[in-house]
């Protein structure tokens, strides 16, 4: 029996490349249900992450015309990883595996084929990693890279220039769900699922259309919100450094003591400003990094939902009320009774 796949893509304002990704990775689907890879029950799942755009009209419109094409719409925008997860978990049940892709195609499709071969030969978990990062800018390239380094520094353990584009089983679907953080950073989460895996490289291409929904902005707040998920040494490195100025200020207390015994007091005042302001930051940096964790916990102990669905085209067809217009409508009953007759 070939497996059913499931190819989740997150879109956020990607009008620009849409169509262009549907139509490759459509083609790369009846490419491989011709080759007998995969069921012909296999579907791409187009995550609509509350886009601003035409994103959503676009895959819906597609979902009316093409059977692979399915969408989910979230009822506002949560970010690259909750519109993921939405992604995975929506497919899993009626899937066998899960692949992740982002919508720019900066990640080769090919190489879909080879996860699927590494899934056959018993792989649960499969994860695309870039060979080299030389279409990315200098600047971008250095800062994952800077990324990586440190995270590996702390402890935490992530496979080197891998980003969300990987294969996963339905079992290690299943377990990843039990992980019901809310601050989830899944490329630290899934190789903490353990099972058989494997890596397949690639190159990484440019972006093919419209521009990046990562700014230096977010980019340096999902490099933070990992490291602040994953590990506590940040904490632990005040820890050390306020271990550190205790005992230089045992030391400087030793030293003023004796100046004040030779009878040589006035020199104190740049020492005494010095510290002032240096004790005075550490404290605040101290505290701020505390506060940062104590943040996170009061978001874990609302425990809210990660993201919402608004309309799930992947597990029911779509709602009348989303119609657009007379033509549609009529391909929507088509659609609609061939749903049915799958089910019944
Ligand atoms: N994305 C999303 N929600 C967001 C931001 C991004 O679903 O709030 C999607 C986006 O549509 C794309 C993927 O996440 O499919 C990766 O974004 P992008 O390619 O812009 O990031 P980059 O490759 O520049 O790091
Ligand atoms: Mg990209």
């Amino acid at each position: 029996m070939e497996p059913i796949l499931t190819i989740v893509v997150p879109c956020y304002n990607e009008e620009a490349v849409l169509p262009e990704t549907i139509f490759q990775l459509q083609q790369l689907m009846v490419d491989l249900v011709n080759e007998h890879l995969i069921s012909h029950h296999s579907r791409i799942l187009f995550v609509d992450d509350g886009s601003k755009d035409q994103t959503w009209e676009i895959i819906y419109k597609e979902g009316l015309r093409n059977e692979y094409v399915r969408g989910l719409k979230l009822s506002r925008n949560v970010g690259h990883q909750n519109a993921l997860l939405a992604g995975l978990f929506t497919a899993r049940d009626s899937s066998d595996c899960v692949i992740s892709i982002d919508a720019d195609l900066q990640d080769d499709i090919e190489v879909i084929r080879e996860f699927i071969y590494k899934f056959n030969a018993g792989f649960e978990i499969v994860y695309g990693v870039r060979k080299c990062r030389d279409k990315d800018t200098f600047f971008k390239r250095s800062t994952a890279q800077g990324f990586y380094k440190m995270m590996k520094k702390m402890g935490v353990d992530l496979v080197y220039n891998h980003a969300d584009f990987r294969l996963m089983s339905r079992r290690a679907l299943q377990e990843l769900e039990r992980f019901n953080e809310v601050n989830l950073f899944l490329r630290g989460i899934v190789p903490l699922l353990g099972f058989r895996s494997d890596v397949v490289y690639y190159d990484r291409k440019e972006r093919q259309a419209g521009e990046t929904k990562y700014p230096l902005k977010k980019m340096l707040a999902f490099a933070f919100d990992g490291i602040t998920s994953f590990s506590v040494s940040p904490i632990r490195f005040v820890l050390i450094i306020g271990f550190i100025s205790f005992f230089m200020s045992l030391l400087f207390g030793l030293y003023f003591l004796t100046l004040k015994f030779l009878g040589d007091t006035q020199t104190g005042w740049t020492s005494l400003i010095t510290s002032i302001w240096l004790i005075g930051g550490l404290q605040l940096i101290a505290i701020g990094l505390i506060g940062e964790y104590v943040g996170k916990i009061y978001k874990e102990a609302k425990q809210r939902p990660k993201y919402i669905v608004d309309i799930d085209s992947f597990n029911l067809p779509l709602p009348r009320h989303h119609l657009l217009n007379k033509k549609v409508e009529d391909e929507f009953y088509k659609l609609d009774h061939r749903h049915r007759s799958e089910t019944n």
